[in-house]
């Protein structure tokens, strides 16, 4: 699953694009963001 920012109300919510397809459960909102997890950088210790 999938976390993604809804366009319309701005809530992040959990989709499964292959199984329900595009749409808010919330508003019904078909326009969605790309919501990006937490990005672990890893620090090279020398
Ligand atoms: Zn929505």
């Amino acid at each position: 699953m999938t976390s993604y920012k809804c366009g319309k109300c701005g809530r992040t919510v959990d989709i499964d694009p292959e199984k329900m397809g595009i749409k808010c459960p919330i508003c019904g909102g078909k326009i969605f963001y790309k919501e990006r997890g937490t990005v672990a950088k890893k620090i090279k210790a020398r």
